[in-house]
């Protein structure tokens, strides 16, 4: 007879079987319902990366922060922030250390998939107007028709002057959509593969439809939108040429389910990490390192151009923090630990086959950390090393934070990335931690309110 009981043993060997939100306690719940009403403004604000920026901006200089400015010598509790074109920002917080053992970063992405216009968009068709786009990131194109959509963006007119625009989220404001066509009439549609049933091109967006007047000019629809514009916002076609202009779902963010549990609305990946990080610096005050969270833009496009991760934006910052307290840039970097706050995918009962239910994340178990993302045989990511996951794992146990391992799926299923590998090539300690996500890309996406809670107090630990 052995003196331990199998019961026993278990206990002091096994993992914990996993009980959803009923291991969660009554303060952090409460904490994460109070935190989640002011993460649904920001994500009503937050519908593209320029719109983040400008709210994130705000509250930043609201606490504090002021822009970074490297002819000035800074010292250990300076709040400082930087923004690149609009559409990434940085908010740091000098440390005691300053930058002498490398800083702590905490990097999240502020573009979602949505619908771009091209160059050219305006055209007519049968007496009504119609806009040409083209998606941006990987979208299941059949989500994105016949839902209300807002516009958003900016145009930059010839004398160089710009407008913004932002329309359809105020119910009272007009709204578009992408036209599709009804059930009596798909029989052709409905016998072709889901990647072939829409094409790109199908993503028309439907404008307008009253002529500017009754004459026999042609396109006199195309031409009442384009007066209407040119009314409101002072453009001509032409300017349409140097134009950002995405159109995103319309709607608030929401409450789901009889218990109110979760959190249905547009862009959760990944503003459901870049709030919390942004949260858990604006309350860092005297960190002993240098911490600094850093909202990027196009991550779901490759992470390419001087906006995404793959710019050395982020880089040249981190090395004028160097010089200001006497130290090589390539040194703290390579002294520098990361949490890459991107979203992962929540199992989901009803395509349960698509998971493999051991190592996939689920709703309210946590923040989810994704050791490694890629595809394949780990191809095309940065796979955190054991010592790395160590330190990270008794640092989540240190603070509290409720959290699960997720990979995103069955091996050879599919596969995805995030900014961690870019953030691994500059030499960096990186590891993914962020939100358990139901739909993820789709133009309503879920999470659980204490999932996004917990993002903030492991931020707020790394920090602290
Ligand atoms: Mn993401
Ligand atoms: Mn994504």
């Amino acid at each position: 007879m052995s003196e331990t009981t199998a019961k026993e043993l278990r206990e002091q060997l096994m993992m914990k079987p996993r009980k959803g939100a009923g291991d969660i306690s009554a303060d952090d719940r409460s904490a994460a319902y109070a935190f989640c009403e002011d993460y649904k403004r920001f994500l009503d604000f937050c519908r593209t990366e320029r719109e983040a920026v400008t709210y994130v901006r705000t509250l930043a200089q609201e606490h504090g922060f002021t822009p970074y400015d490297p002819s000035k010598q800074y010292s250990p509790g300076d709040r400082v922030f930087i923004v690149n074109r609009e559409k990434a920002i940085g908010l740091a917080v000098i440390g005691k250390r300053g930058t002498d053992d490398g800083v702590r970063l905490s990097i999240a992405h502020i573009d979602s998939p949505r619908i771009d216009l091209k160059p050219n968009p305006l055209y007519e068709d049968n007496h009504l107007a119609l806009f040409k786009t083209h998606y941006y990131g990987g979208i299941k194109k059949y989500q994105w028709t016949a839902i209300p959509l807002s516009l958003h963006g900016r145009v930059v007119r010839l004398d160089g002057t710009a407008v913004d625009i932002r329309i359809g989220d105020d119910e009272a404001d007009e709204c578009f959509l992408i036209t599709d066509l009804l059930p009596h009439l798909d029989r052709e549609q409905a016998t072709k593969t889901m990647s072939k049933a829409f094409t790109g091109e199908d993503l028309n967006i439907l404008v307008g439809s009253l002529p500017y007047d009754d004459s026999d000019e042609k396109d006199l629809v195309a031409l009442n939108v384009m007066k209407l514009l040119s009314d409101r916002y002072g453009i001509s076609e032409s300017d349409f040429l140097s134009a950002e202009l995405n159109f995103c779902p319309a709607g608030k963010t929401r409450d789901i389910g009889f218990d109110r549990s979760m959190l249905g609305g547009y862009g959760h990946d990944d503003r459901s990490c870049a709030y919390p990080s942004v949260k858990a610096i604006l309350d860092t005050t005297l960190p002993e390192y240098t911490c600094i969270t850093y909202l990027t833009d196009k991550e779901e496009t490759g992470s390419d151009g001087n906006t995404g991760m793959q710019s050395d934006f982020l880089r040249y910052f981190i090395y004028d923090l160097a010089k200001n307290d006497g130290n090589e840039g390539y040194h703290v970097l390579s002294k520098s630990k990361c949490l890459s706050a991107d979203v992962n995918a929540a199992f989901d009962p009803t395509f349960s086959s698509a998971y493999e239910p051991k190592n996939a994340s689920f709703l309210n178990e946590g923040v989810v950390i994704s050791k490694y993302t890629g595809h394949g045989g780990k191809y095309d990511t940065s796979d955190a090393s054991a010592e790395f996951m160590g330190e990270i794992r008794s640092m989540l146990e240190k603070n509290n934070v409720k959290w699960q391992i997720g990979e995103l799926g069955k091996v050879d299923i599919g596969g995805g990335g995030t900014i961690a590998k870019y953030v691994a090539n500059m030499n960096v300690d990186v590891v993914d931690l962020g939100v358990p996500v139901l739909c993820m890309h789709a133009p309503f996406e879920v999470i659980s309110k204490t999932d996004i809670y917990m993002a903030y107090k492991a931020f707020y630990g790394l920090f602290n």
